[in-house]
């Protein structure tokens, strides 16, 4: 925080930042929620290891090189910015580009979180085997996990405005903005848009009001209820807090097991832990993908990310799930614009299109691999 900023402005960041986890800290897992599994719904959760990569351990881990990546994926790797950032093109230009002891990376122009930062070995970069199964590689070639993904198109949408009643979520004392103000009224207009589309939709809160006193509960019943709908998809709504400078998109899917969340390079036992949301590790990657895309594109603002981490809210689903943080409301500016309907009109209208894309991809798929694979589940 820096110095200049006046006394009150310091109490407020003060107060912005202790509300900066609009997204409730870890919570310790809860129970196991038994919620009797729909066979059409579960999915193995290890994946079809079709592809054996040749490992190296680094910092104690199986990495795969860059390299290999590249001669698998019929890619060219070549070095971009003198040996910090590796480039894995085709005739559509760059489809990877990874960068040295970080963990962020870019599939077609957009910006994703590896579990573990790339290191930089031997003349190449090196991604963890676990980054490789569970994103890289899927990210390029989805039809490789479709026995992974949902059988049938998605009927039924829950969206969870985040926040509500008692929990304000992030606040804006100075503009006077509560999340759970915005995160409902982007939820009206989607559920609009998406019935428009087709879609039957349901609600998690309709009104200004909490699912139960204490958090962890509140978010457990967010589950339960879209479980006990019979949920195809899931998708949790909030706006975010940082300090003032940063503002964009970020979008979050649940973590695979054994993967480290974003920002937590220690890891934990919940890194450890295969939660029921885990079993929609390749749906919720793909309908992460084409959330946070149509966000970037579709609202032209910074891309701060798709990432992994395990939200209570994403854990115990039945069904593909997403969050997504649709702008700072830590940010004076972009503040200011998501407290006017137009823009909350246009984060609505990206995130239908980031529906849409992820069943049009879906069907795709589906067509592409043809009836065989439909009888072969
Ligand atoms: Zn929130």
């Amino acid at each position: 925080m820096d110095a200049m900023r006046s006394r009150p402005a310091c109490i407020l960041m003060l107060v912005l930042v202790a509300l900066t986890a609009c997204v409730a800290p870890a919570q310790p897992a809860p129970a196991r929620v038994e919620t009797a599994p729909l066979p059409s719904r579960t999915a193995p959760t290890r994946p079809a290891a079709s592809i054996l990569w040749a490992t190296t351990k680094l910092r104690g881990i199986d990495h795969v090189s860059a390299r290999d990546l590249a001669k698998h994926f019929g890619l060219k790797a070549a070095w971009t910015k003198g040996e910090a950032v590796m480039a894995l093109s085709d005739a559509r230009g760059a489809r990877f580009t990874f960068e040295g002891n970080q963990k962020d990376f870019y599939f077609d122009g957009l910006r994703v979180f590896l579990g573990a930062p790339a290191v930089l070995h031997k003349d190449s970069l090196w991604v963890s085997q676990l980054d490789v199964l569970k994103i890289v590689a899927p990210l390029l070639r989805p039809a490789n996990h479709l026995a992974a993904l949902p059988a049938a198109a998605p009927k039924l949408i829950v969206l969870d405005p985040g926040h509500g009643g008692i929990d304000p979520g992030t606040q804006n004392l100075k503009l006077k903005l509560n999340e759970k103000t915005f995160t409902l009224d982007v939820a009206l207009r989607l559920k609009k848009l998406l019935e428009l589309g087709g879609w039957r939709v349901l609600l998690i809160r309709d009104k200004d009001t909490e699912l139960a006193k204490d958090k962890k509960t509140d978010l457990l019943m967010r589950n339960i209820t879209a479980n006990r709908a019979k949920a195809d998809l899931f998708l949790s709504i909030h706006f975010n807090a940082a300090p003032e400078s940063i503002a964009g998109v970020e979008t979050y899917s649940l973590a695979p097991q054994f993967m480290n969340s974003a920002g937590d390079d220690q890891g934990d036992e919940m890194t450890r832990t295969a939660f029921p949301g885990n079993r929609f590790d390749y749906a919720n990657l793909l309908f992460g993908e084409n959330l946070h895309r149509a966000m970037i594109t579709g609202l032209k603002v910074p891309d701060r990310g798709y990432k992994h981490a395990r939200q209570a809210v994403l854990r115990m689903l039945d069904c593909p799930g997403v969050l997504v943080e649709c702008g700072y409301l830590s940010n004076d500016a972009e503040a200011r614009l998501i407290a006017t309907p137009e823009y909350r009109q246009q984060i609505a209208e990206a995130l239908a299109d980031g529906v849409t894309d992820y069943a049009a991809t879906l069907a795709a798929l589906r067509a592409a691999a043809g009836p065989e694979a439909a009888k072969s589940r």
